[in-house]
């Protein structure tokens, strides 16, 4: 499936420029480490990217545009583009509960993501670069598709040539200590976790308010 190439720190400008409330400093975190570090570009520029964003007479969001923001800020967050995006809402529209609950729970689920929400990537990219790599394993089999859904019981582990490398030694010290949500459980020692369950709204600290992704789809 095809990634965003670009510059990710200007798609972090981009949303943290409108962000929902004023004044409010959105970050993406799509840059690992650097995004807590003063190089962040959040942090040196507050003008959304472009020569147009920064005249200052600039007219008030709209509705729409609100919706749309908020839409574009989950899917580059989770990074997927737009056709991957459309069809995940297009299953949590189907799926019972709360529309908004049901996207941001597959989002949550993909394999990328859960390799960082354990600490063994400091980005999403990064996990979706070692998920490509075959560093991991789902149930005992190695796997290579960042979107692969997990479920409550599945087991991840790590490859057991790729823990004895410099990359995984520096990744084993980065998750040491560190906060994992609470429907995983992570082995520290032996870097192997378990899915628990599926994680509900309240077990996701993303950013974003999903009603107004509801509500642009549903125009
Ligand atoms: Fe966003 Fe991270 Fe870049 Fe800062 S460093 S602008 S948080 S992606």
């Amino acid at each position: 499936m095809a990634r965003y190439t670009g510059p990710v720190c200007r798609l972090c400008r981009r949303e943290s420029a409108s962000g929902t409330k004023p004044g409010e400093k959105v970050k993406l975190f799509l840059k690992g480490e650097r995004c807590l570090s003063k190089k962040c570009a959040v942090e040196r520029r507050t003008a959304a990217p472009g020569q147009k964003a920064q005249t200052k007479n600039r007219p008030k969001v709209s509705e729409f545009g609100r919706q749309l923001r908020e839409k574009q800020k989950m899917r580059r967050i989770y990074g997927v583009l737009e056709r991957q995006f459309e069809n995940y809402f297009k299953r949590a529209s189907s799926a019972k509960g709360q529309t908004g609950a049901a996207l941001l729970a597959q989002l949550e689920t993909r394999l990328d993501n859960v390799i960082y929400r354990l600490n063994l990537a400091t980005s999403r990219a990064q996990g979706r670069q070692l998920v490509r790599h075959r560093h991991f394993t789902l149930n005992g089999r190695r796997v290579n598709v960042p979107s692969m859904q997990v479920r409550p019981g599945d087991e991840i582990g790590v490859v057991e040539s790729s823990r004895k490398t410099n990359l995984f030694q520096s990744l084993e010290q980065y998750a040491k200590g560190r906060r994992v949500p609470t429907w995983l459980e992570f082995d520290e020692q032996n870097l192997k976790a378990k899915v628990l369950a599926r994680p509900t709204r309240a077990d996701i600290d993303t950013n974003v308010e999903e009603q107004l992704i509801v509500e642009y789809y549903s125009r």
